[in-house]
């Protein structure tokens, strides 16, 4: 699947959420892939709040998507530019209805 906002970069739904509300998702960028795995969490300010954590590398990020329009994570692509591939992977799921 394309997205749209960043040429090139695909995300996948590779498991569903579980009875724990953990599933997984694959970001591939060119011949690059990486998995992630999230969970779904309470979000007192609006949108959708996700823990993700990416396979192998023990770094946890949250981020929020969805309305009101200004989406968040706590990675150093988004600090810096105020977009990364986090928020635009899990915004298009969200927008697909796969989460
Ligand atoms: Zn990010």
């Amino acid at each position: 699947m394309a997205d749209a906002a960043a040429p090139g970069r695909t995300i996948t739904l590779v498991r569903q959420p579980d009875r724990r509300g953990i599933g997984a998702f694959r970001l591939g960028e060119g011949a690059k892939a990486q998995f992630y795995a999230f969970r779904e969490i309470r979000c007192e300010i609006g949108g959708r709040g996700f823990a993700v954590h990416r396979l192998g590398r023990g770094v946890l990020y949250h981020v929020r998507v969805g309305a009101p329009d200004d989406p968040s994570c706590e990675c150093l692509g988004f600090l810096r530019w105020g977009r990364c591939k986090h928020v635009a992977g899990l915004a298009a799921l969200v927008s697909r209805g796969r989460v």
